[in-house]
C-alpha cells in the first residue's frame, strides 16, 4: 500500500473507460498483452527449449515481472485522481488560474479540462486513449512506466519470436517481408498457411507496438527533458523547465530510483499540482 505520508488522491471511477474507443483499445491491451505472454510462452519457447531449465525459468520470471509492472501501473494510473476534484481549490480567482465554467471550480496553472474525462486534470499532459483516462501531474509516473514496460515487453517479444517467426515464413528473405507487411494478402493468395498467417500477424502487431511506444516514450522523454506538458511542448512555453534532475522529480517523486521496480513503492511529489514555480518570473525579476 502507499504509505500515510504520500496518499496519493484515488477515485473509484469504473475501471473500464466510458467512451466506446477508449473501451476497445482499453479491451484490446488487457486482452493482447497476456495473450502474446501466452503465445511466446506456450508456443514459441517449447521450439526452442524442450524441457525445463534455468533458462526457461529466467524467461518466466522476466515476463511476470514485465506483465506485472505494465498492469500495477496502467491500474495506478486509472486510479490515482489525476483531477483537482479532492483538492481545496480556492473561492476567489488567483492569478494565473482560470475559471471553469464545466466543472464550476477555480482551475490552477497548467490544468486542463478534458471532455472526455469530463474534468479538469492538474498539468495536463494528454487524453491516454488505451487506458481511457487522462495523464496529469499526479499519475505521469504511472503513464511513464507503463509505457516502458510495454516497450520493453515488445523487443522482448519480437526479439525472442524472429526466428521462429522466419522459420515459419521461410527465412529472411523478401518474400517473408512481403508476407509480414500484408500477412492478410498472402494468406488470401496461399503464400502462407493459416498457422503461418497467425504467426505473421503476431510478429507485425509486436512490430507496430514497438514503434508506436517507441514514439510514445520519446515524447515522455521530451516533455520531462523540459519542464512541460504536450501543449506546452506544441506552444513552446518553457516557463516550468527547472532542469532534468528537478523535472524528473517532479514525475518521479523522492523515490525515483526505485519506483521502476514496483508500482505500489511510494515516493512524494515535491509539489502538489496546484502551484509551479514559473522559471520567467524569476527571470523577470532579475531583469528590474
Ligand atoms: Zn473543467
Ligand atoms: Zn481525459
Amino acid at each position: 500500500m502507499i504509505s500515510s505520508d504520500v496518499i496519493l488522491p484515488m477515485h473509484k471511477k469504473d475501471l473500464l473507460p466510458p467512451n466506446r474507443r477508449d473501451r476497445s483499445l482499453f479491451i484490446f491491451m488487457v486482452v493482447g498483452i497476456p495473450f502474446a505472454v501466452l503465445w511466446e510462452g506456450c508456443v514459441v519457447l517449447p521450439n526452442y527449449h524442450t524441457h525445463f531449465s534455468t533458462i526457461v525459468l529466467i524467461h518466466f520470471l522476466a515476463s511476470c515481472f514485465i506483465v506485472f509492472n505494465i498492469f500495477g501501473n496502467m491500474y495506478l494510473l486509472k486510479r490515482v485522481d489525476a483531477s483537482g476534484k479532492q483538492k481545496s481549490l480556492p473561492a476567489i480567482l488567483k492569478q494565473e488560474w482560470r475559471y471553469c465554467h464545466l466543472c464550476e471550480l477555480n482551475s490552477p496553472p497548467r490544468s486542463y479540462h478534458c471532455p472526455i474525462c469530463n474534468e479538469c486534470i492538474l498539468k495536463r499532459d494528454h487524453h491516454c486513449m488505451f487506458v481511457g483516462c487522462c495523464v496529469g501531474y499526479h499519475n505521469q509516473r504511472y503513464y511513464l512506466l507503463t509505457i516502458l514496460y510495454i516497450w520493453i515487453g515488445a523487443i522482448y517479444g519480437v526479439s525472442y519470436q524472429w526466428d521462429y517467426c522466419f522459420q515459419h515464413l521461410g527465412g529472411l528473405r523478401p518474400g517473408s517481408v512481403l508476407i509480414l507487411i500484408a500477412p492478410h494478402f498472402a494468406w488470401v493468395f496461399g503464400a502462407v498457411s493459416s498457422f503461418g498467417f497467425l504467426v505473421a500477424v503476431l510478429h507485425t502487431l509486436g512490430i507496430v507496438v514497438l514503434v508506436v511506444t517507441s514514439y510514445l516514450l520519446l515524447i515522455q522523454l521530451l516533455v520531462i527533458l523540459y519542464g512541460q506538458t504536450q501543449y506546452e511542448r506544441k506552444h513552446n512555453i518553457e516557463s516550468y523547465n527547472l532542469g532534468f534532475k528537478c523535472n524528473l522529480l517532479d514525475v518521479l517523486g523522492t523515490r525515483w530510483y526505485f519506483v521502476w521496480l514496483f508500482p505500489w513503492i511510494p515516493s512524494t511529489q515535491n509539489g502538489d499540482g496546484l502551484h509551479f514555480f514559473n522559471v520567467s518570473d524569476l527571470e523577470n525579476v532579475k531583469n528590474i
